[in-house]
């Protein structure tokens, strides 16, 4: 788990300063448990502006620090990043979970995608949405 720190030393590393309303926002991102949204980063670093807020996440979005969930009902939410290089996510539709998948599962897609359509292709978006091993559990069931 990066901590706060070793989150500004890579910031530096690469340019990046790191102002006050900076910082909070990367500890505000730190402080959440599992994945959340901009509003509860909004909400957490209250001094700090709104434009600060997104263009912090969009930096450490951009730096695979943070990833992007697409959650099933269409809502974006954001998770400090385990893996820090590009993969995608399994959900848990009934509690929430969340899983960095290992491989890219479609690299050969894009790639096939690539040659056939003349396209030079930046990114795409896969997640996968199911029930996880201890949702289906007959303990997890109730009355
Ligand atoms: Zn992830
Ligand atoms: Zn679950
Ligand atoms: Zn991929």
């Amino acid at each position: 788990m990066p901590e706060l720190e070793s989150i500004i030393r890579r910031l530096a590393a690469l340019g990046h300063r790191t102002t006050p309303s900076r910082a909070a926002v990367i500890a505000a991102v730190l402080a959440q448990g599992g994945h959340f949204s901009v509003d509860d980063i909004l909400r957490t670093a209250r001094n700090v502006g709104r434009a600060t807020v997104f263009r912090t996440m969009r930096l450490l979005t951009d730096l695979d620090i943070l990833c992007r969930v697409l959650l099933e009902d269409g809502s974006l939410h954001y998770r400090v990043s385990r893996r820090g290089d590009h993969h995608h996510h399994l959900v848990c539709v009934s509690c929430g979970n969340v899983r960095d998948l290992e491989d890219c599962a479609v690299s050969d897609l894009v790639r096939d995608l690539a040659a056939a359509t003349d396209y030079d292709i930046e990114g795409h978006w896969l997640e996968f949405y199911g029930r996880c091993a201890s949702c289906r559990s007959p303990m997890a069931a109730g009355p």
